[in-house]
């Protein structure tokens, strides 16, 4: 984030922790704290020194890494199924992949074998996902399996070896493994349940701020690897919904846990699997102080990833949002690209060539499967488009060519716990708008304001939508508004939908959280009202799963 945003205050603080790390090499190859022999901090530690290189060209970190992997090679493996270092041990092939890309060295691969074959096996527990909804009703035991933040990283584990294995039972991995985990466990967003262990799909229960960023680069890295629309696709759900969501609008504040059907947020005893009371307040370290250091990877890695370069010497539009990159293509002319839109709150991206010098290269854009009859414009012509898959451009860039894709942003429905109903425009979940009313509860710095806050309702949550899933827009309306300083907040939402709905005073709250949805089509003989809706990431107090009216 220092080096994205080029703050020279971020820098210098970044810096104080970087020269110890880089100043902590032995001769054996160990680098970090000397007594401490737990691998799984240094993993972390790789993944830091990744990005300072990439960022500064630090030629002290590329021989750090290397003798690290050379005492790993040596080394007996050391990664036992119950430890963190165990379940996690496939992150460390993140900087494997990355250093034998800049060094071509083949003991670094030998070195990624011996972690995937002597590690949990993440790519059978995919295969054969054991927490089932009649495995969960029995009860569970919690342990590394079952935990939020492992599972979140575990699932880019098979596609990362596949890259060095080309076995197809991986990529079924994947796939299987998510679709187990929307089917038993999914939440909106994209997200699924984990406060702090596997928790089904009741829209009450929460996911750990740690898990959603996790999962953020977890498909960032299946992007990468696979080329697969659909891990960009769900990577933008949870950018723009769950990882806003979770934070305050000026991000001083985040929770511990989110729920879908968030009511009130105070320190209170909820259904959550082990977490604390104080798992949904909004603060400075709620719960456990993991997600306040977590949650700073969230932004800055998806804009690392929004762009990236692809085999024939192009690049590729992963995730759309303001931006711009600088790259080198086709024959090796660097090149500026710059994004302007208001995108996830539009669907019009437009993309400016900002270089004195030309160059031909193939542009390739990513048109989600959301996006039916997107189209191209380019200064020659205008293309169709598939949804799902990378619109190709090919073409001779020119200084100030612009470039303008057009996704048609239509309201969809999702049909969710007890037969509720998710509306979604392109790649946000919206949510019923809630009066939300903060009150301090901790301040935890005389002059900063971090603080924690717990949040009550001043409005009804407890509604029942008028709603055709089959064609929503016959009963809901959009209203576009201007984008403000921020974007998430929920005064200024830039995107408003307007609906009618009835109180359902059956509605009521279960040990602090919002109850079953009652099981739609629900009735009531409240007065039918207008009932607006907003972003998923611009509420703190929402409901996102909502009953259905009967017609
Ligand atoms: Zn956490």
């Amino acid at each position: 984030m220092a080096h994205l945003l080029n703050d020279q205050r971020l820098i210098a603080k970044v810096k104080a922790w970087m020269e110890p790390i880089l100043a902590s090499g032995r001769p054996d190859g160990w680098f970090g704290p000397e007594k401490n022999k737990d691998r799984w901090p240094l993993a972390v530690a790789m993944k830091v020194l990744i990005q300072y290189q990439e960022a500064t060209g630090d030629p002290r970190v590329i021989p750090l890494l290397q003798n690290y992997f050379k005492y790993l090679k040596t080394a007996p493996p050391d990664w036992p199924d119950k430890e963190w270092r165990g379940v996690r041990a496939m992150e460390n092939i993140i900087a494997a992949y990355w250093l034998y890309n800049r060094t071509g060295d083949k003991t670094i691969l030998e070195v990624a074998d011996s972690i995937y074959i002597n590690s949990f096996k993440w790519t059978d527990y995919f295969l054969n996902f054991p927490y089932t909804d009649e495995v969960m009703a029995k009860g569970i035991k919690y342990s590394h399996p079952t935990h939020v933040v492992n599972i979140a990283m575990a699932v880019k584990h098979p596609g990362m070896r596949y890259v060095q294995a080309h076995d197809p039972k991986l990529v079924e991995a994947v796939k299987s493994g998510l679709a187990s985990l929307d089917k038993y466990h999914g939440q909106v967003t994209g997200r699924f349940s984990g406060d702090e262990h596997l928790s089904g799909r009741h829209p009450s229960q929460g996911t750990e701020l740690c898990a959603v960023v996790e999962f953020m680069f977890s498909l960032e890295n299946l992007a990468a690897q696979l080329g697969d629309v659909y891990y960009a696709d769900r990577l933008e759900m949870l950018a723009y919904n769950a990882n806003p969501g979770t934070c305050t609008p000026d991000y001083w504040a985040h929770q511990y846990d989110q729920q879908a059907n968030q009511v009130l947020v105070s320190v209170a005893k909820r259904r959550w699997s082990t977490n604390g009371d104080a798992s949904n307040v909004y603060g400075l370290e709620p719960n456990f102080g993991c997600c306040t250091a977590n949650m700073h990877q969230g932004w800055p890695k998806f804009v690392s990833n929004m762009w990236m370069a692809t085999h024939d010497q192009g690049l590729a539009v992963i995730a759309y949002g303001p931006s711009s990159v600088k790259a080198k293509v086709g024959e090796g002319v660097e090149v500026t690209l710059v994004e302007l839109t208001d995108y996830p709150f539009d669907g019009l991206v437009r993309i400016r060539m900002d270089s004195p010098q030309s160059a031909k290269f193939p542009l390739h854009l990513r048109i989600p499967a959301w996006a039916a009859g997107a189209k191209v414009k380019t200064p020659e012509q205008t293309l169709d488009t598939r949804p799902g898959s990378f619109a190709v451009v090919d073409r001779l860039w020119k200084n100030g060519d612009v470039l303008e894709l057009t996704l048609p942003m239509n309201l969809r429905t999702e049909t969710r716990y007890n037969n509720a109903v998710s509306i979604i425009r392109g790649p946000l979940y919206f949510s019923v708008r809630v009066g939300e009313k903060y009150k301090e509860i901790k301040r935890h710095h005389e002059t900063l304001p971090a603080l924690n806050w717990s949040i009550e309702p001043t409005t009804p949550w407890n509604y029942g939508l008028l709603v055709d899933r089959e064609n929503p827009e016959k009963s809901i309306t959009v209203e576009k508004r201007k984008i403000s300083k921020l974007p998430f907040d929920q005064q200024n939402p830039p995107v408003v939908l307007k609906a009618k709905g009835r109180v359902l005073p059956q509605w009521e709250m279960v040990q602090n959280s919002a109850g079953d949805p009652p099981l739609s089509p629900v009735t009531s003989d409240q007065p039918l009202v207008d009932v607006e809706l907003i972003p998923y990431g611009n509420t703190r107090l929402r409901v996102t799963e909502i009953p259905v009216l009967a017609q």
